[in-house]
């Protein structure tokens, strides 16, 4: 007799998604229990103000005794915040200052993604006294590989709340403001006003052109940070009469230089070191100590192993945000399309073209339902090959779009092949279909290939990405 194997597994499974939902739930409530007894104890701390002096025979000590017990050494660090903070106060060039300078200082985190994780970790381990996350995303699988402040108990709800479990699992002394909304310019003055620092842990040029043009108008100091690849930089903006990323560049650079790791790609390393870095350099500025990278730009190489720091230019009089002439006022910051000014879109969903007569495009289902009745065809697949190798369809060639032109041969001989009359035309009773990742160059080879003679080109709708949710849910995506 066979076993149910299936119907077991299916079972199992269905036993560990009603687990997890109840461990989310549970871990929720836990997350809300904890923040509601941090404002209980802020509160009891902020009433007991009465000092009683130590019974002592020397009136003049500056040792005094709280209601509540605890020592107060003169500097603002009770016993505990001693104990936590040792290893920095022992620091001499940062000490007792230093962390009391950090325990007063406020720092926003815009973003709570691959640089953010690693600077919210280390700003709630190291005392900065109150931290706002803002985000407006959900936690996907395919962001734990970076985004460290996450787990997979997360996925699927908010960043923001994510993250502020983990600052304050790290560090419940630390205040942590939970923003789970999306930065504009609607909202972007009445967020930052309330923030010393603000560290930009985006990923896109609006954004960047955003919250640099923000901090000018309110006098932020602003911590930049940037990794895509294998690559990364950080500087900081707007401080001490420095420049402002609008200095550097002034205008925006052309929406095809602008890429997103979701398309390129990132070694989750990457901006795991600028984020980094980016908290050092928030905790030096807040802290005082040091000399922040304001002026200067590091710029990280993971491949080659190299950091490298350049001088940039200084601020520029005739900058648009930050100029001696054409100070930015809150109201002008409020009217500025930065989605307009730099022709880049503040959404993350993909770009969608629409660029085929409706005769040239087929669904995913259509073409599934095509194959199925066995339908002679050639299917092109225009990703980059190293795409292709992450996974493919059955029996697709892969032509990627640069090469389409010096490969159209290889189409019109696929086509051949597979055409029982022979006939040698590229025109032949031999159906040719062309998908990619998301549909946008599939029909853009398309087009090119009508120009070419390829008059049956067809595109299917959507991609591959289509294909894995209306067809194949098995389908990988990435
Ligand atoms: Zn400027």
């Amino acid at each position: 007799m066979e076993s149910d194997g299936g119907s077991d597994a299916y079972e199992i499974r269905q036993k560990i998604e009603t687990l997890k939902a109840s461990k989310n739930d549970i871990e929720r409530q836990i997350s809300a229990l904890d923040a509601q007894l941090q404002r209980i104890n802020n509160n009891e701390n902020n009433h007991i103000k009465t000092k009683e002096k130590v019974n002592s025979n020397d009136s003049s000590s500056s040792l005094t005794l709280e209601n509540n017990g605890s020592f107060d050494f003169g500097h603002g660090l009770a016993s505990d915040m001693i104990y936590r903070y040792s290893r920095q106060l022992l620091l001499p060039s940062f000490g007792v200052q230093g962390q009391a300078n950090l325990l007063k200082s406020s720092v926003l985190v815009i973003g709570a993604g691959g640089l953010g994780s690693p600077a919210l970790l280390y700003l709630a381990a190291c005392g900065v006294g109150r931290i706002g996350i803002v985000d407006h995303d959900v936690v996907e699988l395919n962001n734990l590989h970076r985004q460290i402040i996450h787990g997979e108990a997360y996925i699927g709800r908010s960043k923001v709340e994510s993250a502020a479990a983990a600052c304050r699992a790290i560090n419940s002394t630390v205040e942590i403001v939970e923003l789970k909304e999306a930065f504009r310019t609607t909202n972007a003055l009445d967020i930052v006003r309330k923030y010393d620092i603000v560290i930009d842990a985006t990923d896109n040029v609006p954004s960047r052109y955003m919250i640099n043009d923000c901090c000018v108008v309110l006098g932020k100091p602003l911590i930049s940070g940037a990794a895509l690849g294998l690559e990364g930089q950080l500087t900081v903006y707007n401080y001490n009469g420095g420049p402002c990323y609008r200095c550097l560049f002034p205008t925006p650079p052309p929406t095809t230089a602008c890429q997103r790791c979701a398309d390129s790609g990132v070694l989750g390393v990457v901006p795991g070191v600028i984020g980094c870095l980016q908290a050092l350099e928030a905790i030096k500025v807040a802290s005082y100590v040091g000399e922040p990278l304001s002026g200067r730009m590091l710029l990280f190489d993971a491949l080659a192993g190299r950091l490298r720091i350049v001088k940039i230019r200084g601020r520029s009089l005739q900058c648009e945000a930050c100029g001696e002439n054409e100070a930015l006022t809150e109201e002008q910051f409020r009217e500025i399309d930065y989605e307009i000014f730099t022709q880049t879109s503040l959404s993350t969903v993909p770009l969608k073209l629409n660029l085929l007569p409706v005769g040239s495009r087929i669904s995913s289902k259509e073409y599934r339902e095509r194959v199925v009745k066995g339908e002679v065809h050639v299917l092109v697949d225009v990703r980059p090959a190293h795409h292709y190798k992450i996974v493919s369809l059955p029996k697709s060639i892969n032509i990627p779009l640069p090469s389409l032109e010096a490969r159209l041969p290889e189409i019109t001989s696929a086509l051949v092949n597979k055409d029982d009359s022979k006939n040698a035309s590229i025109d032949s009773n031999v159906s040719l279909y062309v998908i990619c990742r998301r549909g946008n160059d599939s029909q853009r080879a398309v087009q090119y290939l009508h120009k070419m003679g390829f008059s049956s080109a067809k595109d299917i709708i959507g991609g591959l990405e289509s294909w894995a949710h209306d067809v194949d849910p098995n389908f990988p995506t990435y």
